[in-house]
């Protein structure tokens, strides 16, 4: 059999957001290539085909290179924008007035009042409240609300064109989280088969709730057993999402990922608050096995540099260290000048924070009492494999992936190989931090060739050697449900049974 080299294993995924740069003749094959594990398609832009295209050419890169690359697509959500302007923009000064008038016609917008498509502006605002524009690059004072106009000062000025987003410091819009769009797209990427949906802008659990909802509904509607195996993502994104632990709790309880949309939160909340809300966010998912995404502006200059700077450089090591499962490039990759760079630059910042101890070593859950046999045999082996010298790989033997994503949840320097037979349940697991997802199906082995067969796989990828112990998980009835129940430490070039 051949063997690859061991090589050490990169935990923290990369997920990278598509667009006309990746649309590039040999871009995406170069970034499948180079190691991302998830792509975002961005449903605020292109048309259903576009979206078609995109999935197609992620499919075959993934082929092409033998990988499960997740596919996630990204719901608009209710991002509220001005609409246009005579000009395409205008230049506000500081101190001017300037009306929001929803009763303005879509192109009218001058350097005195633009036109707005979210009619209920108006009644969400009182006298005081302060509007960001352009993720904050422009800041208005409410100066007074006589419905549809909104009257309002410019405090913070500068270009101000067509189309930009609006939000309220502080949070407090009434928007509901799923527009008329946002069902028309969902229903355009179960039909895509994605691996992951991202609903953005949600206010509480109930919204996420609802979205599932939904995703039931139109997956019975198109006949699509997929569709009920896409994890449901919520982009933490509104201050009224973080404005209390109770309700971020029950979000990310409602979530099968989460995301932490530093680009809007940080507008609603203010950016100085930023940090607290990521490590909160973070810490709290892993009560609850939740992964997360830590997301926007991760390598920001490099959209036109080939290198990131320092700080950047710090910010991804820092999300790394919080325990984030995957950092996000935005621009940077979807309509960047350095793409591969920045994955690049994305691995080697990852690579300086996993060697720190601290990113490879857990103390978490030694004071927990577990309620399911297949959690307690997930962390009993990661408790095994990190305390056992000479344990090169933890396998887990998994149909729907859950015990390799609460093993993923216990820090370690060692891959979780999640061997399934699923290609559903291995992109889905691309995302989780530390999982190698590898394809094998058991119901072709014998019973007692299982353990073997596995090993050999572990072997093969580069992940263990002659000598090296495997720590390996499975149930009973392989190719069942939340059937784990065993762990078996074995020897590689031993006999294994
Ligand atoms: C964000 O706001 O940080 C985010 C990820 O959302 P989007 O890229 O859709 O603006």
């Amino acid at each position: 059999m051949p063997q690859a080299q061991k090589q050490p294993v990169r935990r923290t995924k990369i997920l990278t957001t598509l667009g006309p740069t990746t649309d590039k003749p040999g871009i995406l094959d170069a970034m499948v290539k180079a190691g991302i594990d998830v792509v975002r398609i961005n449903f605020s832009h292109g048309d259903p085909e576009e979206h078609r295209q995109r999935v197609e050419s992620v499919r075959a890169a993934s082929a092409k290179y033998g990988r499960h690359v997740a596919i996630l697509g990204d719901l608009q959500g209710p991002k509220i924008r001005i609409a246009r302007f005579k000009e395409g923009a205008v230049n506000l000064e500081v101190g001017q007035p300037f009306i929001i008038d929803m009763d303005l016609g879509r192109t009218d917008g001058d350097e005195h009042q633009v036109g707005c498509d979210y009619k209920d502006l108006a009644k969400d605002l009182f006298e005081g409240d302060v509007l960001l524009l352009d993720d904050g690059r422009l800041v208005f004072e409410v100066t007074g609300v006589a419905a549809p106009k909104v009257h309002c000062k410019v405090l913070v000025g500068g270009k101000l064109s067509n189309n930009k987003g609006i939000n309220k410091q502080g949070g407090g819009l009434s928007a509901a989280a799923l527009t008329e769009k946002d069902k028309i797209d969902m229903q355009t990427a179960i039909k895509l088969g994605v691996d992951y949906i991202a609903i953005s802008f949600p206010r509480s659990a109930a919204d996420m709730e609802y979205a599932r909802e939904l995703l039931h509904k139109y997956s019975d509607d198109l006949q699509s057993d997929i569709g009920k195996t896409i994890g449901l993502v919520a982009k933490v994104e509104r201050a009224e999402a973080v404005s209390t632990n109770e309700i971020l709790d029950g979000i990310i309880k409602a979530s099968d990922a989460v995301m932490v949309a530093r680009g809007d939160l940080g507008v609603e909340i203010g950016d100085a608050r930023l940090i607290g809300a990521q490590k909160n966010m973070i810490k709290r998912a892993q009560m609850y096995n939740t992964p997360v995404i830590n997301a926007t502006q991760a390598l920001e200059s490099m959209i036109n540099a080939p290198l990131p700077t320092r700080a950047e450089v710090m910010d991804v090591g820092n999300a790394v260290l919080d325990g984030a499962d995957a950092v996000m490039c935005s621009a940077e990759t979807a309509a960047g000048d350095y793409p591969v760079e920045t994955v690049e630059a994305m691995k080697r910042a990852i690579a300086g924070a996993e060697a720190l101890q601290e990113a490879r070593r857990d103390n978490n859950r030694l004071d927990c009492t577990f309620d399911r046999l297949d959690e307690t045999v997930a962390y009993s082996a990661m408790f095994a494999a990190n305390h056992l010298e000479g344990v090169a790989a933890v396998a887990c033997l998994t149909e729907t992936g859950h015990t390799p994503l609460v093993a993923s949840r216990i820090r370690s320097d060692l891959p979780i190989v999640a061997l399934s037979p699923s290609d559903r349940t291995l992109c889905r697991m691309s995302l989780y931090k530390g999982v190698v997802p590898v394809k094998f199906d058991a119901s072709k082995y014998p019973t007692p060739e299982v353990n073997r067969a596995a090993v050999e796989l572990v072997e093969e990828k580069g992940l263990g050697t002659k000598g090296d112990y495997v720590v390996i998980t499975r149930g009973d009835h392989h190719c069942a449900q939340g059937t784990t129940n065993s762990m078996k430490i074995v020897e590689i070039g031993e006999h294994i049974g």
